[in-house]
């Protein structure tokens, strides 16, 4: 079996950014991308909050740039999942969909989160016909076509207000009276003429011959004025948040109620010798590209004091 010295597994910017550091410390890092090649930001559109990049910089050019500076210092990048892991002693083994299994003496979780749906029916009935949780993968598809955006949170705010460059009119559905978004998003999407937020909205249901042509929706769900009315709309985006990819790893690290790993403190450190997390799969608080990439380097440099400290 193939032994690794440093495994890290995912590819967002946690992901990259422990490869660089565990490059550069000699630790010959072996990173697996795992679900999404390059993490979340590769389906964003302009990222303006990451230092260094004054007029903002494109989500998957950031992405391709920290891959590059990666491989600078020797990453070996894989493309494969993870979907088995056997932290039970050291060396650390795991399976991935290719149907290779690894050891490795140390492990940095870096599997980041995945996009939730609301679990209705017509999500799957209508799946890659009008039902997307992606703008920017799919918002092409609704050039002056009529969308509706499921969210109160930045994302959805930042879905809308791009699905307003494309389409005539967006809808926002926001189950709360009030948007929890930035006050600059929320901004953005309240100044738009092509937005409409409807707030307590809740989406009930999808219809539609061969696609999406509108959305069941109740207004003030539960109280006395409680209202059903149809939308008509071609594409409904979910933006509710997200999971963390951290189910194969449960049965070993500590978790909260939503899968979020709970990691010692402001740590990387899970409690299992040599495994660390980093990024969105460990942070239910900030989950930003910068937070990420600075646990990724605790990550690493944790990584590399228990390969000195065990001699290994
Ligand atoms: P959030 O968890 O912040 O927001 C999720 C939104 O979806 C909330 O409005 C929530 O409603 C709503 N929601 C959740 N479940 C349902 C449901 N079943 N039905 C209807 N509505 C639902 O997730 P985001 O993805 O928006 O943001 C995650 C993190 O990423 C945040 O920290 C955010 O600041 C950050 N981010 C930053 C960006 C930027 O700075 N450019 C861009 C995108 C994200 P409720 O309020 O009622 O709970």
């Amino acid at each position: 079996m193939e032994h690794i010295r440093c495994l890290i597994i995912g590819s967002g910017p946690a992901g990259y950014t422990a490869a660089i550091y565990a490059g550069r410390a000699n630790l010959s890092p072996v990173l697996y991308e795992g679900i999404q090649p390059g993490g979340q930001l590769t389906i964003t559109t302009e990222v303006e909050n990451f230092p260094g990049y004054p007029e903002g910089v494109a989500g998957p050019d950031l992405m391709e740039d920290l891959r590059k500076q990666a491989e600078r210092f020797g990453t070996d990048i894989r493309s494969a999942i993870a979907v088995k892991a056997d932290l039970d002693e050291r060396p650390y083994k795991i399976t991935f969909d290719d149907g290779n299994t690894v050891e490795a003496d140390t492990v940095i979780i870096a599997t980041g989160a995945t996009a939730k749906y609301l679990g209705l029916e017509d999500e799957k009935k209508y799946a890659g016909m009008g039902v997307s949780a992606c703008a920017t993968c799919d918002g092409f598809f609704y050039r002056k076509k009529t969308v509706a955006v499921v969210g109160g949170g930045d994302t959805a705010c930042e879905e809308a207000s791009y699905l307003a460059g494309l389409a005539s009119k967006v809808y926002l559905l926001v189950r709360k009276p009030f948007l929890r978004a930035s006050k600059i998003m929320q901004e953005r999407v309240l100044d738009n003429p092509k937005i409409e937020v409807l707030f307590e909205h809740n989406a009930e249901g999808l219809y539609g011959e061969n696609g999406v042509e509108g959305v069941h929706v109740v207004k003030r769900k539960g109280e006395a004025d409680e209202q059903h009315y149809d939308l008509a709309i071609d594409g409904f985006f979910l933006a509710i948040g997200h999971k963390p990819n951290s189910e194969i790893f449960k049965p070993w690290v500590k978790t909260d109620e939503t899968g979020y790993i709970i990691t010692e403190g402001a740590s990387p450190c899970t409690g299992i010798p040599g495994v660390f997390a980093a990024g969105d799969v460990a942070d239910p608080h900030y989950r930003q590209a910068i937070t990420a990439a600075a646990s990724g380097c605790k990550a690493a440099i944790e990584a590399e004091r228990y390969l000195l400290g065990n001699k290994l």
